[in-house]
């Protein structure tokens, strides 16, 4: 092999294994070998493999700098993958060796190169997998390959959002496609209605396990169904209930197909229920037991995370309509239409009542969690309908609270001063307490620094994105001169971005727009703030919020402090949690399950600023970061939205504001800093993912493979 050959093999490697994706100096070295390549492709390695031209490869090889950085990265890849020292899972969880665990999700957020997530819970799916690789966790994810992603947004000059559907093309995806023993693309049907529905699987390198994806656009699929699977969250019940079919069965099919055997399935989500009649399906073929025999074994081997108590968050689906569709599962199931219906109804013999996919996981699984501890209560008073005779505090739903990959979100700046200040080996051993304690140790103005630093990166980001976008979308010369301008690096800086919807209040902050003016426009205490996020295709009220909010950013008064980026994406999510100050957080108590941006931000060094729901309900001690409302709920909604925007703007006028801008001479506020040190101290041990998934092998993971151990908490 010639060094250019070398180089070429090992960056093609590089490339078509996600764990680049959570390691800084991977994602450098590509950015440095073709900066357009890699901004043109949303930071996709394989674009910049792609792109390498004969020449290019032999200037590189002919460097030696840059042969010794590929050399590193490729070494510590191959290391990364076969370990030679025992994992965390081969420590605790050794029965989960020979079988992964069957991970189950209608999306996936591991990188923005990889559009098949629309927000959080594609994140967290992403930060599951990517933690279960580190851990050593045996793990197999399922999901769709959904060509046109979610959806770009735009918006034009009035605010209003503009969805636009792109297809990726194919061989840039770091997807290569299963084949069976001839040789040939692994092919698996799902019978639906009227006909077969054909689907190849796709498989995604993520670190030591894999991520497989079903395609539905293939010859021998009627037009109808090779778009299927095209669109994340598209269409109407009938297209969801066959993504759903997807998923469910073409997944353990595919599992099967590839000669993948489980320890146990989890559905993250009830979209993927499906999976467990098929299972059970297959089960009663193996033994020819009854479905009342084989549904305790595949209960007792399945665990069911839910992750909204907002009602239009469960799929529910017409009898007619599951009848069309599920009658081959019926079937071979020897079920009578109304046992097999009232796998998902709440009260079985209900005629009218529709086939929920909450109801048919709940049933079906042994092992069911909510997301964080106020959402295990609220579900559990939810739900109890389905356990007539437990009280509500003995309802079988327990709680693990979400967290996130740390190495995923924070900047490789903080990343640095772990490394320097915390311990070299901080990255592994991110669930003690004693460890994040050490953060106390650091400088006040050392902490700061970086941080002023992610700040500065941010106001540079934001404006070079809006600029862009300004003029994309044709505005004035006018508005893109300003957003060139917008911002001040030194500014005390708010972040907002999520979904929109309506809960979520975005607009919240806009309630009495003179207070508002006066907190952001004070020329000795600035305050900026930056929005992103989508409304869903469907929701107008929640276009409604956005166009608000946009118009807003838009209007003379506000438009250097409020702006507005378009297109949020994991992207957009790094560049904000990484820089901002402040995390605002407004739901409706308690309809945010968990969240999981707002522990993005405080490993950065970002406070929270948050109403008392999902995760920061039980993270909030008084002097980590800032509440609004006392979590008292009223019964009126009008009033509540009222009561949150007062304490809101309190909350910001008396405690945030003083506090920021209290600084010594060098510009360093001692109060704010204490209060991130505080922050990351106490919760940076607690949300993440390591400590996450550690609760899921133990609490279900390993009890599912018929370990036992210790029942959930609650
Ligand atoms: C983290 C993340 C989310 C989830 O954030 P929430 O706090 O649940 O709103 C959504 N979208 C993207 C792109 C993210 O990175």
């Amino acid at each position: 092999m010639t060094p250019a050959e070398k180089l070429a093999h090992q960056l093609y490697e590089l490339s078509m294994n996600m764990w680049w994706a959570w390691n800084p100096a991977v994602i450098k070295l590509f950015r440095d070998i073709d900066s357009d390549g890699f901004r043109a492709s949303k930071h996709n390695p394989l674009m910049v493999v792609r792109r390498l031209t004969g020449e290019r490869l032999h200037d590189l090889a002919g460097d030696a700098a840059m042969r010794a950085r590929v050399d590193r990265a490729y070494r510590e890849f191959r290391a990364y993958i076969s370990p030679t020292t025992p994992t965390w899972a081969e420590t605790h969880a050794a029965p989960l060796r020979v079988r992964p665990v069957a991970y189950f999700s209608a999306e996936f957020g591991i990188h923005e190169s990889l559009p098949i997530y629309s927000g959080g819970l594609g994140v967290l799916a992403g930060d599951h997998l990517k933690t279960a690789s580190d851990m050593g966790l045996a793990l197999v994810a399922v999901g769709l390959y959904y060509r046109e992603s979610y959806f770009r947004q735009h918006i034009d000059r009035e605010g209003q959002q503009h969805a636009e559907y792109v297809s990726a093309p194919t061989d840039y995806l770091c997807t290569t496609l299963k084949t069976g023993a001839d040789g040939k693309p692994l092919i698996i049907e799902v019978p639906l209605a009227h006909e077969r529905l054909l689907a190849q699987v796709w498989q995604v390198n993520v670190g030591r396990n894999q991520l497989l994806l079903l395609d539905t656009d293939l010859d021998g699929n009627s037009d109808e169904n090779r778009r299927l699977a095209a669109r994340l969250y598209f269409g109407d019940q009938r297209m969801r209930i066959r993504q759903e079919l997807l998923l469910g069965v073409g997944g353990i099919r595919a599992l099967r197909a590839c000669g993948i055997d489980w320890s146990g399935l989890h559905l993250n989500e009830g979209h993927s229920a499906f999976a467990t009649l098929e299972y059970a399906r297959l089960r009663m073929i193996e033994t020819g037991a009854s479905f009342a025999e084989v549904a305790q074994d595949v209960a007792q081997s399945t665990v069911f995370t839910t992750h909204t108590p907002v009602d239009a968050g469960h799929d529910r689906f017409p009898p007619a309509l599951a009848d069309e569709h599920l009658e081959f599962l019926r079937q071979s199931l020897r079920l009578s239409r109304e046992d097999f219906l009232g796998l998902g109804r709440v009260r079985p013999d209900d005629p009218r009542e529709a086939l929920c996919m909450t109801v048919l996981a709940f049933k079906m699984s042994r092992y069911a969690n909510a997301v964080s501890c106020l959402h295990g209560r609220v579900t559990r008073r939810a739900w109890q309908v389905l356990w007539p005779h437990h009280r509500e505090d003995e309802v079988p739903v327990g709680h693990i609270t979400n967290g996130v990959h740390a190495r995923t979100w924070l900047a490789p700046a903080m990343q640095e001063l772990y490394s320097r200040r915390i311990g070299p080996d901080w990255a592994d051993n991110l669930t003690e307490p004693k460890m994040w304690a050490r953060i106390e140790g650091v400088l006040d103005a050392e902490l700061w620094e970086t941080h002023r630093t992610l700040r500065a990166n941010l106001v540079s980001f934001v404006r070079r994105e809006v600029a862009a976008q300004r003029r994309r979308n044709g505005h004035t010369e006018e508005m893109i001169q300003a957003a060139t301008t917008a911002l001040d690096p030194d500014a005390l800086t708010i972040g907002f971005a999520r979904r929109f919807a309506t809960y979520k209040r975005a607009n919240l902050l806009f309630t009495d727009v003179e207070r508002l003016k006066r907190i952001v426009c004070n020329s000795d205490r600035p305050v900026q703030i930056v929005f992103a996020g989508k409304a869903h295709p469907a929701d107008q009220p929640g276009q409604e919020v956005l166009k608000t909010v946009v118009q807003a950013s838009m209007s003379l008064e506000l438009r250097t402090r409020i702006v507005f980026v378009e297109d949020y994406d994991i992207n957009v999510a790094r560049h904000l949690v990484q820089g901002v100050d402040v995390w605002l957080n407004t739901p409706r108590r308690p309809q945010e399950a968990s969240g999981t941006s707002g522990e993005k931000v405080l490993l950065n060094g970002g406070l929270n600023l948050s109403v008392l729901d999902g995760w920061w309900a039980e993270a909030y001690d008084g002097l980590n970061g800032f509440a609004i409302g006392n979590g008292v709920c009223h019964v009126d909604v009008a009033e509540q939205d009222r009561r949150d925007a007062e304490s809101l703007y309190r909350v910001l006028e008396s405690e945030v504001v003083p506090l920021y801008y209290n600084q010594d001479e060098q510009g360093v506020p001692h109060g704010w800093v204490a209060y991130i040190k505080r922050a990351i101290r106490t919760l940076g041990w607690r949300f993440n993912t390591d400590r996450m998934l550690r609760d899921y092998v133990v609490e279900c993971y390993l009890p599912s493979a018929g370990v036992h151990s210790c029942a959930m908490r609650k």
